[in-house]
């Protein structure tokens, strides 16, 4: 699979969840089967590489003349975006620039900002990645909000309150690396114990890895689970579309 992202068609807007290492071959092999002409504003969880490590290339995929294109994040992110790619950093304005670089607004929001990304309500939450190292989730839209975990490995108590305190979730994509247990991602049990409290309308784990078992097997094992529990729980994949009602 590629690295877990998340692409928000809204309108005309194309806003991207994390842009990390496979960003280039994920771009040329699904933005066009989606009808995705551009992206208009980037959103990212954390500094690690499967998130941050494919920004150089969104100038490929910028609106031509366009301002530049809201990168929102958090300080610590924007310090490791800035030390390995400080050109995308220029001092200069933008029009300045000779190369033909992405042109990016950097804003950084803070762990738990309320803010706007092209007309979607957007709330930013911490989660522990490992240890107490911050990644970033989000909810989208104000009533029965879309939720977004891709990398988490515990929660803050102040985070659990505020992800109460959305409900009715519609939606909630959530990290599950494996069946064992790790360091810094919650494992699919761990996923699971945590879509019974949270009872979204519809729950899609991501970040698995190959010892998960095969797609289609543990996708059947959820399918017993969710009957069992009266949530629907699927493994997310690549490429893979659902429409959701957002409101503004
Ligand atoms: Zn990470």
């Amino acid at each position: 699979r590629g690295n877990v992202s998340l692409l928000l068609q809204y309108g005309s807007r194309n806003v991207l969840v994390d842009c990390g290492k496979t960003f280039r071959e994920t771009a040329l092999r699904w933005f066009r089967k989606h009808d995705v002409d551009a992206i208009d504003a980037v959103i990212l969880t954390h500094g690690h590489a499967d998130a941050v490590g494919g920004i150089d290339d969104l100038r490929d995929v910028q609106r031509p003349f366009s301002a530049a294109t809201p990168v929102y994040l958090n300080i610590e992110t924007k310090r490791v975006c800035q030390s390995a790619y400080p050109y995308l950093f220029p001092r200069r304005k933008a029009s300045d620039v000779p190369r033909r670089i992405a042109q990016l607004d950097w804003r950084v929001i803070s762990d738990n900002e309320d803010f706007q990304v092209h007309g979607i309500p957007t709330k930013a939450f911490p989660v522990y990645h490992g240890g107490t190292y911050i990644s970033l989730g989000f909810s989208f839209g104000k009533d029965k909000p879309f939720v977004y975990i891709s990398d988490v490995s515990s929660f803050p108590e102040e985070t659990l309150r505020t992800i109460s305190s959305l409900s009715p979730i519609s939606t909630l994509v959530i990290d599950a690396l494996n069946r064992g247990g790790h360091n810094s991602h919650l494992s699919l049990p761990e996923a699971i114990e945590f879509v019974k409290v949270i009872r979204p309308g519809k729950a899609y784990f991501v970040g698995m890895t190959c010892s998960l078992g095969l797609h289609q097997e543990v996708n059947e094992e959820l399918k017993s689970i969710s009957r069992e529990s009266g949530i629907e729980m699927e493994l997310a994949c690549d490429g893979l579309s659902v429409r959701i009602e957002m409101t503004g």
